[in-house]
C-alpha cells in the first residue's frame, strides 16, 4: 500500500479504499472530510484511474487549487494535470462553453456577475414603467435567483398558481414578466448569469441525451465536498452525471449546513442512501484541528438542535485555553479589544498575523474592527464586501474587455458607451435600448447598422456611435494575435480611461491610476501562468472566465501576511491558530431576521458551530453593550449562544465593574513607561498608546523582532513613521506643518487626512506623500 495512506487513522483510510460505487462521509468539524477526499482522489490515480475520468467539486477555487497541489505532490504533477476540479460554477461554466452552443449560447458567453444582473433588472423595471419601491430590483433579482436554483423556468412559474400568488399578494404581479425579460435580455446579450450556470448544465443535460452520456462516460468518478450546501440545482446536476457509474463520493457535516437562504438543501444528504444503492456510510469522529476545550465547547452548542444526524466528535490534542468572552461598551471598543488582543498575542507568540481571522454575521460589522487595526497598524484583509474586481474603475476596464470578446454583452457596454465621456448621452441610450428590443437584437447590433434605422439620431452623435464600434472592432482585430496583457494595456490608453483619472489628480484619482495597474500586473502574471498550462494561450476570454468566477478566497495569494477578516458564511472550511467572533449579540447573531421559527434559529447556531470550529489554539468571543443599528444607539444583550456554551470551557474577560482590561495591554518590558493618565477606564485609548521616553537596547532587539520598521529611528528623512495616528504632528515639503486628522486604507493605498496650518484639509496617499513626523 502506498505511504500516504498512512498519513490517515483508520476511519480515514476506510472511505479512501472504498472500492467503486457511492460512498457517503458524514463527520463533524475538521475531522478529516476534506483530507479524505483528497487521498481518495490521489488514490484512485495511484491504483491507474486517469485524472481525466474524475470530476471534483470543491466550494471554493483556492481549496481546488490546494487539493490539486497535495495531489500533484503525491502521484505527480503530470498526472493530476487533466483533473477538473473546482466550484460548481466554474466547473459547469467549462463544460458550457464547450456544449452551451447546443442551446444556442456562443461559446464566448459572458458571465454576469451580481451587479450585472441587479443593473439590468433595474433597468427593466424602469422600461417596463414599474414603481420601483414597491418593485425593488435587489429582491426581485433574489427572488429570480431563487427560482433558477429550483429550476423554475419562466413557463413553470406561469404553470405555478402558488407562485403567481403569491406575487399577487406581495402587489408585485408583473414578477414573470419581469422575470421572462431578464432571461431575453440575458440571452440576447449572451449573457449567463450565475444561476444560469447550473441551471443550463441541467438543462443540456436534460435535453441532449449525447451531450450527457459524453460527459458520464467522462466523469467517472464525482467528489463532491461540502455536500451538505448543495442546492436543488446542483443536487440534479451530480445525480444526472453519477447515474451510469454511480461512483460518487460526497462529504459534509450537517451540523454546518449554512446556506438554506440560498437554497441549500439538507435534505440531499438525508435522501443519499434513497438515491442510490448499496451506499458506503463513513463516519469519522476525531478532529486533527482544535483543542479538546475548543472541540467540547463546539459539541456542547451544537447539542442545542434537535434536527441533525447523531455524532461524536472529539481530539486527542491538548485542553489549550479556555474560551474567553469579552464585553465592550461599543462597537469601537470591541475592535480595539481585538486589535490590542492579537497585538498582544503576536508578541508574546511569535505569530504571524496570518494566523489570525476575525469572523462576523454581517459585512457591516467590519468596519470597527478594520478602525481598529488600523490604528494598530495591524495588517488586514477583508474577504467578501466589494472585491477588486467589482470596483469601478476596475469593471469599467474589464468591461471593454468584455466588449471584445463579446460585443453583444449589454451590462458592459452601457458601463462604458459614455465613460470616458464621448457624447453619448442617456437619451441616446435610451433610444438604442428601445431599438434593440424591437428588432430583437443587442445594443451592438442596432449600434453597427445606426444609418440604416430611423432612431432620430443626429448625425453627429451617429458619428460617435460608428466610432465606438470602430474602436471596438479594432480591439477585436488585435485580440486575434495577441496576449491579454498586451490587450489590456492597449485598451487602457486607447478609451482614455487611464487618461480620465490622470486628469483628475486628486488622491482618489491617483488611486484608481494605481489600482488599474494593479489590475495589469494581475493580467500579466496570469498570462505568465496560463502559458505554462497545456492548451491555455493566455487570451482574454480566459482571463475573463477566471474573474468572473474567482471567488473572493481566491484572491488570496497567500504570500503576504495578514489577518484575515470575513462572514462567517466565507469561513467555512477554513482554519486558523487564532478566531475572534464579534458582535456575539441578540439580533445580531443569531440575526433578528432568523429568530422566528426554530428551524431558523437552528441554522444560526449551525453558524455559531461553524464559526467556533475555524479555531485551531484559541477562540474569543465579543459583544457590546451599545451598538449602533440603523443609525440608531441601541441597546445589546449578549447572545443567547454565549450562554449555550457548557461554562466549563469560557471563561468571562469582563470585569464586574464593566472597566476594560487595560493591564496587560502595554507590555513595559517593551514599551518603556507609558502615560497612565490617558488610560482612565472611563477615556479609552485613542490610537497606540503613547511611549515615553526611548526604548532602551534590550526593548529595542525585542522591538525589532517583532516589528523591524518601528525600531528605526524617525528621522527627518522623507520616510513616514509607520506609527502615524490621529494626532500626529507631521511637516510637509509643500504644505508645511498639520496635523493628521485619520489614517484610513492598508497597505498602498494608505491615506492620511491631514488638516494643515495653513488652514486646509488634504487627503494623501502615504506612499507618495512628503511627509515628516515633527
Ligand atoms: P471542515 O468540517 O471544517 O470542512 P474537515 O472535516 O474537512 O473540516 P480537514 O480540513 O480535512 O477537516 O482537516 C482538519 C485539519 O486536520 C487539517 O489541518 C488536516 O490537515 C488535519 N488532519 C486531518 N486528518 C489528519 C490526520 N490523520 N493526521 C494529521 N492531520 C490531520
Ligand atoms: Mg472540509
Amino acid at each position: 500500500m502506498s505511504s500516504f495512506i498512512d498519513e490517515l487513522n483508520e476511519a480515514q483510510k476506510a472511505p479512501v479504499l472504498h472500492k467503486d460505487g457511492p460512498l457517503m462521509v458524514i463527520a463533524g468539524a475538521g475531522s478529516g472530510k476534506t483530507r479524505v477526499l483528497t487521498y481518495r482522489i490521489a488514490h484512485l490515480m495511484a491504483q491507474g484511474v486517469d485524472s481525466f475520468n474524475i470530476l471534483s467539486l470543491t466550494f471554493t477555487n483556492k481549496a481546488a487549487r490546494e487539493m490539486k497541489a497535495r495531489i500533484s505532490n503525491i502521484v505527480g504533477a503530470s498526472e493530476a494535470k487533466n483533473l477538473w476540479m473546482g466550484t460548481f460554477h466554474s466547473v459547469f461554466a467549462k463544460l458550457l462553453r464547450i456544449d452551451g452552443n447546443k442551446l444556442g449560447y456562443p461559446a464566448n458567453f459572458t458571465i454576469y456577475d451580481t451587479q450585472d444582473s441587479q443593473r439590468l433588472i433595474a433597468s427593466i423595471i424602469k422600461e417596463m414603467g414599474l414603481d420601483k419601491d414597491i418593485y425593488k430590483y435587489k429582491q426581485i433579482q433574489n427572488r429570480i435567483s431563487s427560482f433558477k436554483n429550483s429550476l423554475i423556468t419562466v413557463k413553470a412559474y406561469r404553470n405555478d398558481p402558488d407562485l403567481v400568488e403569491q406575487d399577487a399578494m406581495a402587489k408585485k404581479p408583473r414578477t414573470g414578466d419581469i422575470y421572462e425579460n431578464y432571461v431575453d435580455r440575458c440571452f440576447k446579450a449572451g449573457a449567463m448569469d450565475f444561476d444560469d450556470l447550473l441551471l443550463r448544465t441541467n438543462e443540456l443535460l436534460t435535453r441532449y441525451p449525447d451531450v450527457l452520456m459524453k460527459y458520464q462516460d467522462r466523469f467517472r468518478y464525482i467528489l463532491v465536498d461540502e455536500y451538505q450546501d448543495t442546492n436543488h440545482s446542483q443536487y440534479l446536476i451530480v445525480k444526472a452525471l453519477a447515474d451510469r457509474f454511480q461512483n460518487i463520493c460526497v462529504v459534509g457535516d450537517d451540523a454546518q449546513s449554512i446556506y438554506s437562504f440560498r437554497g441549500a438543501n439538507i435534505s440531499n444528504i438525508l435522501n443519499f442512501q434513497k438515491d442510490y444503492d448499496n451506499v458506503g456510510m463513513y463516519r469519522l469522529e476525531q478532529n486533527y484541528r482544535s483543542t479538546r476545550n475548543i472541540v467540547n465547547a463546539a459539541n456542547s452548542v451544537i447539542g442545542k438542535n434537535q434536527n441533525q444526524i447523531e455524532k461524536v466528535v472529539w481530539t486527542a490534542n491538548d485542553d489549550g485555553a479556555v474560551i474567553k468572552i469579552h464585553r465592550s461598551p461599543t462597537d469601537a471598543e470591541e475592535g480595539r479589544f481585538v486589535a490590542n488582543s492579537i497585538w498582544e498575542h503576536r508578541m508574546q507568540e511569535q505569530m504571524g498575523n496570518g494566523e489570525f481571522a476575525v469572523l462576523y454575521r454581517t459585512n457591516s460589522q467590519s468596519r470597527a474592527i478594520e478602525d481598529a487595526l488600523r490604528k494598530r497598524d495591524i495588517p488586514y484583509r477583508i474577504y467578501g464586501g466589494l472585491s477588486f474586481y467589482q470596483r469601478k474603475e476596475i469593471k469599467d476596464v474589464l468591461s471593454y474587455l468584455r466588449l471584445v470578446i463579446n460585443p453583444k454583452d449589454e451590462e458592459a457596454l452601457k458601463r462604458v458607451i459614455n465613460f470616458p465621456a464621448r457624447g453619448i448621452g442617456g437619451t441616446t441610450l435610451d433610444k438604442l435600448v428601445v431599438a434593440a428590443n424591437h428588432y430583437n437584437r443587442s445594443i451592438f447590433e442596432v449600434m453597427e447598422n445606426i444609418d440604416r434605422i430611423d432612431l432620430k439620431i443626429n448625425s453627429g452623435t451617429k458619428r460617435k456611435l460608428q466610432d465606438f464600434v470602430t474602436m471596438i472592432k479594432s480591439f477585436q482585430v488585435m485580440n486575434e494575435t495577441t496576449d491579454a496583457f498586451a490587450l489590456s494595456e492597449l485598451v487602457t490608453k486607447k478609451t482614455g480611461i487611464l487618461l480620465e483619472f490622470k486628469k483628475d489628480g486628486t488622491p482618489e484619482g491617483i488611486g484608481k491610476m494605481e489600482n488599474i495597474e494593479e489590475l495589469l500586473n494581475g493580467i500579466k502574471d496570469f498570462v505568465e501562468g496560463q502559458k505554462e498550462i497545456d492548451g491555455a494561450t493566455g487570451n482574454i476570454a480566459e482571463f475573463l472566465e477566471d474573474v468572473a468566477l474567482a471567488t473572493d478566497l481566491d484572491k488570496d495569494t497567500g504570500d503576504d501576511d495578514r489577518v484575515a477578516l470575513m462572514t462567517i458564511h466565507l469561513a467555512k472550511g477554513l482554519e486558523f491558530p487564532y478566531v475572534y467572533i464579534v458582535g456575539m449579540e441578540e439580533d445580531l447573531f443569531p440575526s433578528g431576521m432568523s429568530m422566528s421559527t426554530r428551524s431558523e434559529l437552528e441554522e444560526e447556531r449551525r453558524l455559531f458551530y461553524v464559526a467556533l470550529t475555524r479555531a485551531e489554539k484559541q477562540a474569543y468571543l465579543t459583544y457590546t453593550q451599545n451598538r449602533y443599528r440603523w443609525g440608531k444607539l441601541i441597546d445589546a444583550e449578549p447572545s443567547r449562544f454565549l450562554e449555550e456554551i457548557d461554562e466549563k470551557y469560557v471563561e468571562n474577560l469582563t470585569p464586574v465593574d464593566g472597566g476594560y482590561r487595560y493591564k496587560s495591554l502595554i507590555n513595559p518590558d517593551i514599551f518603556g513607561e507609558v502615560d497612565k493618565s490617558r488610560l482612565r477606564q472611563d477615556k479609552p485609548v485613542r490610537g497606540t498608546p503613547p511611549i515615553i521616553g526611548q526604548p532602551n537596547s534590550n526593548q529595542l532587539k525585542k522591538l525589532r523582532k517583532i516589528r523591524p520598521q518601528l525600531a528605526e529611528p524617525v528621522g527627518n528623512t522623507h520616510t513616514i513613521d509607520p506609527n502615524l495616528v490621529a494626532g500626529s504632528l507631521v511637516n510637509h515639503t509643500r504644505f508645511g506643518r498639520g496635523k493628521v486628522v485619520k489614517i484610513e486604507g492598508a497597505g498602498n493605498d494608505r491615506k492620511a487626512e491631514i488638516m494643515f496650518d495653513k488652514g486646509d484639509i488634504k487627503k494623501l496617499l502615504l506612499r507618495f506623500a512628503k511627509l515628516e513626523v515633527i
